[in-house]
């Protein structure tokens, strides 16, 4: 068998297993070797770390992954990927395969079965429409992974990294930066992909912090004030946060935005994580009527 990189592989396999591309479980295979090495160095991976590989396809990454880690495990949706996997992949000692679907599978038990109290890094190549629910739940769930190495695609990358009073930034980039330190390992074009899809991927790494980076009295009430902060774009925060989740009337808001030092007008996508974190607190103290 040629390199698993190969366009060639692929078609082999085609052949011998019947195998046909799945659109709906988004397969696209990556098909350049200079990609793969750029997840590799921008995960920095050592022969300590152990991995949790979500959609490994027909094992490119996997296999790069079992060269440089002490275990990796890897979860496939593709029943017809399992026997393709033994054959490209199952010579590593160090690899285990486990056919199913990851949203359905309880991460908590797996990573404990497989990991011990020792904390994998998250390295997934998945179909878009999984890959921020899935960013989400790690992150809100608080399943113990040191970072996520994820290949997105670009604007959402976008979204995630951006800084306030930027088109891009929203209560995405504020709650994925109040979990983790987001940055860019690698922009990959579509052309790296078999077959080739029809946007461009940014891969980026979620480093888990240890510490939030701001001080809450009540967590629900940050993600609460997030959400109505930017619920309604193009609102002043007072009528954003007077018609949303928070259930705060008109001088309720007046009062926590004074206190927060924030003015009435300004708009939720120019406040800073620090400014919402301020504002949330002053929000709490406002409904327990302090
Ligand atoms: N990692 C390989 C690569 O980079 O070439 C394959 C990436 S391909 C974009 C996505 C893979 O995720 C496919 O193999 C697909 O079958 C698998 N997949 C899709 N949804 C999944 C799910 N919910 N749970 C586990 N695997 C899934």
């Amino acid at each position: 068998m040629d390199r698993l990189t190969s366009p060639r592989t692929i078609k082999y396999i085609m052949e011998k297993y019947g195998f046909k591309f799945s659109k709906g479980l988004g397969q696209n295979f990556i098909i350049d070797d200079n990609v793969l090495e750029r997840i590799i160095e921008g995960a920095e991976i050592t022969e300590d770390d152990v991995i949790l590989e979500i959609g490994p396809g027909i094992g490119v990454m996997t296999h790069a992954l079992c060269e440089e880690a002490k275990k990796v495990v890897a979860i496939e949706i593709d029943r017809s990927l399992i026997p393709v996997l033994s054959e490209t992949v199952g010579h590593h000692e160090n690899l285990k395969v486990i056919h199913a679907d990851v949203l359905k599978l309880d991460l908590m038990e797996t990573l404990a079965t497989e990991f011990g109290a020792v904390k994998p890094k998250l390295i997934a190549n998945l179909p878009y429409y999984v890959t921020t629910p899935i960013i989400m739940k790690f992150l809100e769930e608080r399943i113990p992974v040191t970072d996520l190495i994820v290949m997105i695609q670009k604007e959402v990358a976008d979204r995630i990294i951006a800084k306030p009073s930027t088109k891009a930034y929203g209560a995405l980039s504020v709650v994925v930066q109040y979990f983790t330190e987001p940055s860019i390992v690698t922009k990959v074009s579509r052309g790296s992909f078999m077959p080739m899809p029809n946007v461009d991927s940014t891969v980026i790494r979620l480093k888990v912090r240890e510490m939030p980076p701001v001080t809450l009295t009540d967590e629900r009430t940050f993600f609460l004030t997030i959400r109505d902060g930017f619920g309604k774009r193009r609102k002043t925060l007072l009528n954003a946060l007077s018609s949303g989740d928070l259930g705060l009337s008109k001088d309720q808001a007046r009062i926590a935005l004074d206190a927060a030092g924030i003015p009435e007008q300004t708009r939720g996508e120019a406040l800073s994580i620090d400014q919402f974190a301020t504002l949330a607190n002053a929000i709490y103290q406002v409904k327990i009527g302090g």
